[in-house]
């Protein structure tokens, strides 16, 4: 596959998305990745990834902000401070994702798709692994012709899938979790590049802003993990150079061994902080 950060200025990011209160789960992945930021004297990025205009609120944007400052995070790059890569909110970049989708249209490796999510659930029975996220597979007989909408001048109201290389196997070297490896076409589908709402999805912007920030490692929690081997996709077709490397970070889980989510209040930053922890305290638990 293509190569990784090699040795440029380590360049890490924190990149909540402001859909609600930030909870133990992130700040244990934030901390560390200002931990290995600073190991390697590096600079911190904060980008907000407000995309999704159904799901994100300014207020919760601006919690993040001061919750991870009260924990004690600090970044030198940011929607709060600026910096040469900005703007630091997703909604404000619009232009770098569009002309990414051009690209992608260009390349032929992706297609509009008239395909409801329902449709895809109903369709698909449900997949039979261990993984809570887990997602039907795109049924490869579903794909338009080769071709299809390599005319389009916009994306327009439909949503964009990236085809994916069946049976390639996409590896990589995690700096936390070790050796990775997924296969095309049977460890994840045909997957979402542009929403018929307008809004490029997760896959897309995250590997859009990486590159455009020059990010050298990315440290996000292990939930995403077999979202980086379709990201690497996306890396190539881009022509990037470089990669950035990977380090995923084990989940926390509550006492039932679910994992935190932004609806369970319990732990969020703001409830501990509001309960009268220190900072230094809600450090320790998310140790
Ligand atoms: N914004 C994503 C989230 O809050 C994280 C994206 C990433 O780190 O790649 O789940």
């Amino acid at each position: 596959m293509l190569k990784t950060a090699g040795d440029r200025p380590y360049r890490g990011r924190l990149a909540p998305t402001p859909t609600g209160r930030l909870h133990l789960g992130h700040a244990a992945t934030f901390l560390r990745a200002q931990e290995r930021c600073q190991a390697a004297d590096g600079t911190l990025i904060f980008r907000n990834e407000d995309l999704d205009p159904q799901r994100c609120r300014p207020e919760y944007a601006q919690d993040a902000l001061d919750d991870l400052r009260w924990l004690g995070l600090r970044w030198s790059e940011g929607p709060d401070c600026g910096g040469p890569c900005g703007p630091y909110n997703q909604s404000e970049r619009q232009p770098y994702y569009l002309e990414a989708w051009a690209k992608l249209r260009d390349a032929g490796v992706i297609y509009p798709c008239t395909r409801s999510r329902r449709e895809l659930r109903e369709r698909v029975a449900a997949p039979h692994e261990e993984d809570e996220e887990a997602e039907p597979l795109y049924p490869p007989e579903w794909r338009p012709a080769p071709g299809t909408g390599q005319d389009a001048q916009e994306p327009g109201e439909v949503n964009w899938r990236f085809r994916v290389p069946d049976g390639e196997r996409i590896s990589f070297e995690d700096e936390l979790a070790g050796k990775q490896s997924f296969t095309a076409g049977q460890n994840f589908g045909d997957f979402l590049i542009w929403r018929r709402d307008g809004v490029p999805a997760y896959e897309l912007s995250v590997v859009v802003d990486d590159l455009a920030m020059a990010i050298t490692e990315v440290v996000r929690g292990a939930d995403l993990i077999k979202s980086t081997a379709r990201q690497l996709l996306i890396y190539r077709v881009l022509g990037a150079e470089l990669t950035p490397r990977f380090a995923h970070c084990p989940l926390i889980r509550d006492e039932q061994g679910k994992r935190l989510a932004k609806r369970s209040d319990a732990l969020s930053l703001r409830t501990l902080r509001e309960r009268g922890l220190s900072p230094r305290q809600v450090q320790d638990m998310a140790r």
